[in-house]
């Protein structure tokens, strides 16, 4: 039987007890108010029991009673227990993670949705000298630098920030932030000073053994043209021997000169004026039909007056690589066309041939230094297999992409896309 029922059984018996009772002394309706009376008395009592004892939380075991309430009493103490169990699990969960995050060499400082510091891990004091007393602050007024009040504000996943640690200016810290819950983000700081430093030895030992190269290959051109002059071709392996050590003189000039312009692509600040496209256009076309001693072969289509915020040096030869290759790379007679266009929120060039095109597997690897694709036919014809990644190279300075479709035996297009905002509109330098 159920305590409910009991409680019923109880009720029922006093009230047969009082029919009994009232056969005697009469007054049945009294004597069941009396009932009622202590009836809801008891209630109210083990009401307020229970009451002060959820009130007194964890610490007191439930009352002892009988009936409905003793098994109210008991479910209600089973789900506190399991309760208690559960926070404690968790206690422990959060524990371990705050001490895993505690212990990680990145910095990560978590913030609110105004920015504000909601918690930071050890990294993150050593690294970007938070303190206790900047919980709550907001990250903006800490790291005052544009760029990172930018970073911060856009909050794209994809993008990353270099930054000298702000306790120490020898570290170059890399930030990232990592979205986790609606407005809550995690700031990751990665220390990236041995990357660097191993990137700029490299850089630093590429461009000095270019410029090391420069003057050895300059003394043994001389001496090689002097050479060529006095030779009066009585004797067919000397003229072939100076006609090859000149190729290679010159092949290696080209190198070094290729070593440094990447290198100084790498190191300097690009110009930012605004820069005619058309003159420029006009001007590369016809140098690169003289430079490779080629017909004019080149068909130039300008459809856009819209000029371009950037260097002009650069765009200039980074257009030159673009035109040289396809009059290079296509036959003696074939067209090469040469259009530039506004579509759509871009302003493109693309330049056409006609030629051989490259292999689909090797598109993705022909912008990396030193790669040349069809390695036979490139062994007659010259390059350094440079030119692709400095023009990569220029055009991300510019924000703009290089996009390449070719097809083998029918050609190639190389197109130049440029984002809205390198637009200029106005006439004079930016
Ligand atoms: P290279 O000095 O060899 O021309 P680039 O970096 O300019 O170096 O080009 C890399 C390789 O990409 C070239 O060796 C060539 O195989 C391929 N390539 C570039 N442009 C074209 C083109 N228009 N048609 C076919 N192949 C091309």
């Amino acid at each position: 039987m159920t305590s409910l029922y009991r409680d019923l059984l109880l009720l029922i018996i006093s009230t047969i007890l009082a029919a009994i009772i009232s056969l005697f002394i009469g007054h049945f309706v009294y004597l069941l108010l009396i009932i009622c009376i202590v009836y809801s008395l008891r209630q109210a009592f083990l009401l307020h029991q229970m009451e002060q004892w959820l009130k007194a939380g964890e610490k007191s075991n439930y009352p002892t009673t009988y009936g409905a309430w003793a098994e109210i009493y008991y479910y209600i103490f089973r789900l506190k227990k399991a309760n208690k169990k559960r926070k404690k699990q968790l206690r422990q969960i959060i524990e371990q993670f705050r001490q895993s995050t505690a212990a990680l060499p990145d910095a990560i400082v978590a913030l609110g949705e105004h920015d504000q510091i909601s918690w930071f891990n050890n990294a993150a004091k050593n690294t970007l000298g938070l303190r206790k007393k900047d919980t709550g602050q907001s990250f903006p007024y800490l790291v005052r630098t544009p760029d990172f009040i930018e970073f911060l504000s856009n909050k794209d996943p994809a993008s990353v920030l270099s930054i000298k640690a702000p306790t120490n200016e020898r570290i170059t810290l890399q930030l990232k932030i990592v979205s986790y819950a609606k407005n809550a983000h995690l700031l990751v700081a990665h220390d990236v000073t041995l990357l660097k430093n191993i990137e700029r030895m490299r850089k630093d030992f590429v461009d000095n053994i270019s410029h090391e190269l420069r003057t050895p290959l300059t003394v043994l051109k001389g001496y090689l043209e002097t050479l060529t002059d006095m030779d009066d071709n009585h004797s067919a392996l000397l003229s072939h021997s100076l006609q090859q050590m000149n190729n290679q003189t010159l092949r290696m000039q080209y190198l070094v000169d290729d070593l440094l312009l990447l290198a100084n692509l790498e190191t300097t600040k690009t110009q930012h004026k605004c820069v005619e496209i058309d003159p420029l256009l006009k001007q590369v076309c016809q140098e690169s039909s003289a430079l490779e001693q080629l017909n004019s072969r080149i068909e130039l289509f300008i459809d856009t007056d819209i000029k371009i915020i950037g260097d002009a040096q650069e765009l200039r030869g980074a257009f030159s690589n673009l035109i040289v290759n396809a009059l290079k790379y296509s036959a003696e007679d074939s067209i090469v066309t040469v259009q530039w266009y506004l579509s759509g929120e871009n302003l493109i060039l693309d330049i056409t041939d006609r030629g051989e095109g490259i292999p689909e597997h090797e598109i993705p690897k022909i912008t990396e230094r030193f790669y040349r694709a069809n390695a036979q036919r490139n062994h007659e014809t010259r390059g350094t297999g440079l030119g692709l990644a400095i023009v990569k190279h220029t055009l991300s300075r510019h924000d703009a992409q290089l996009q390449i479709r070719s097809q083998s035996g029918k050609g190639s297009c190389f197109s130049c896309i440029f984002p809205k905002q390198r637009f200029c509109y106005s006439f004079s330098d930016k």
